[in-house]
């Protein structure tokens, strides 16, 4: 990860407590420790200080904020000292990124809402305020000064911000369905007695009328945003990923459109044509099904090779961000997905790893390295937009609120990865908070 992140083949070791950094053909070395044995214990209940640049007195010090300890509840000034060519950090930096990036306070917890998810309102980083920092950024960003005070002359890689937007394609049309199943047409049925008795908007059955051939999705769908999605990522040189259920294992929660329906790989053929990808939105159930994600992703394939399409390197978000640590990104990795970009919390955005980087995964139980790129989500919509009432105050602050996530990403050079559902982007209001985002 350090070889990642800097540019350099560091070497790392573990000598008396300690983690050294060292480089080859150089006699210097970084110390970093004592190590934190709660990091490495699966312990969740973590004491937490705050280290303050200020009262630090190294001259590049000032250029960082304070920062909170996870793991250390009292830190000795100063955290930086150097003896001859040694720099010691006197702070277990490397276990907490383990520990934040491995997510290992969510193995076996028994604190779960009501989706069996892992809330945030248990995290560490909530409790701690720390959620809206990449605050193993931060660490890096400190260990990097310390480095090039170490190896002056030794040049490191320089991060380069980027943003990344991705789209849920949970209701690819409000007008059902997608395939003649039994469960499908019930939902259909469903929507429109919603329409007709709920909303009162009796113009819908013209368009209901549709289903009965559909070809397409017809532009006048209000869920139809999906051109509109990809010449905005367009005009700002952005790639937009769409994420594609194809399985059902719960029937309220999963949308019932089959992705073999010639609506949908026409859909996908668009999207690939313009340049933008496709991934797999696996099903409310199948985050802890064995198999299940693995005929989801067949199916999803398939359709691709059938189309003629690019079937490479497809990454996935888990529907509802259902996830079990580390089962999950285990089921994913053996049904070959090449990352995932679920990581954020449902209720509440921010760094849910505690880093804007996407990273190999590691399952910290079999302490094993897997064929799976973490892609930490920073923000998705929904934990920040209320679709029902939307005041243009309301919408002032959401838009901040994500600019602020935004910026935070930018100071670390990582990552801003934004989701955004296409079926959320009805009402001006949204358009006009998503434009601004994509342009602050
Ligand atoms: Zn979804």
């Amino acid at each position: 990860m350090l070889n990642e992140r800097y540019g350099q083949t560091f070497t790392v070791s573990h000598k008396e407590g300690y983690f050294v950094i060292s480089l080859e053909g150089t006699d210097k070395s970084v110390r970093i420790g004592p190590l934190i044995p709660s990091f490495y214990d699966m312990s969740r209940d973590l004491s937490c200080g705050m280290w303050e640049s200020e009262k630090e007195g190294y001259p590049w010090a000032k250029s960082l904020t304070k920062m909170p300890t996870p793991g250390m509840g009292v830190v000795n000034y100063p955290l930086v000292q150097r003896e001859n060519e040694t720099f010691t950090v006197d702070y277990d930096l490397l276990g907490f990124a383990f520990w934040m990036m491995c997510r290992v306070e969510e193995i076996d917890t028994k604190e779960l809402d009501a989706f069996d998810r892992f809330s945030h309102l248990s995290s560490h980083a909530f409790k701690h305020n720390y959620l809206e920092r990449p605050l193993v950024d931060e660490w890096f960003e400190l260990l990097r000064l310390v480095i090039n005070d170490c190896w002056r002359g030794v040049p490191l890689k320089q991060p380069e911000f980027k943003m990344e937007v991705s789209h849920d394609v949970d209701r690819p049309r409000r007008i059902g369905p997608h395939k003649w199943s039994f469960l499908a047409v019930l939902k259909s049925v469903r929507t429109i007695a919603v329409d007709l008795l709920v909303r009162r908007d009796p113009s819908v059955l013209t368009r209901r009328i549709f289903v009965l051939n559909p070809t397409e999705i017809e532009t006048t769908d209000p869920y139809n945003t999906f051109d509109w999605i990809m010449t905005q990522s367009e005009s700002k040189g952005l790639v937009s990923t769409f994420y594609f259920l194809s399985g059902m294992t719960n029937f309220s929660k999963d949308s019932g459109y089959s992705i073999e329906h010639r609506a949908i790989r026409r859909l996908i053929r668009r999207i690939k044509k313009r340049g933008h990808r496709v991934g797999l939105h696996p099903s409310f159930n199948s985050f802890r099904q064995p198999d299940q994600i693995k005929k989801e992703t067949a199916r999803l394939l398939s359709v691709l090779h059938d189309e003629g399409l690019e079937a490479e390197s497809i990454g996935a978000r888990m529907h509802y961000l259902r996830w079990e640590q580390p089962l999950t990104m285990e089921l994913l990795e053996s049904s070959g997905l090449k990352h995932d970009a679920s990581m954020t919390y449902a209720e509440k955005p921010g760094f849910r790893c505690g880093t804007c980087f996407d990273y190999i995964a590691y399952n910290p139980v079999s302490h094993k390295m897997l064929g799976l790129r973490i892609k930490p989500l920073i923000a998705m919509e929904a934990s920040i937009i209320d679709y029902h009432k939307i005041s243009k105050q309301q919408a002032e602050i959401a838009q901040k609120e994500l600019l602020l996530l935004k910026g935070a990403c930018r100071s670390v050079g990582g990552t801003f990865s934004l989701l955004w559902h296409n079926s959320e982007l009805i009402r001006e209001e949204h358009r006009e908070i998503y434009k601004a985002v994509l342009v602050g």
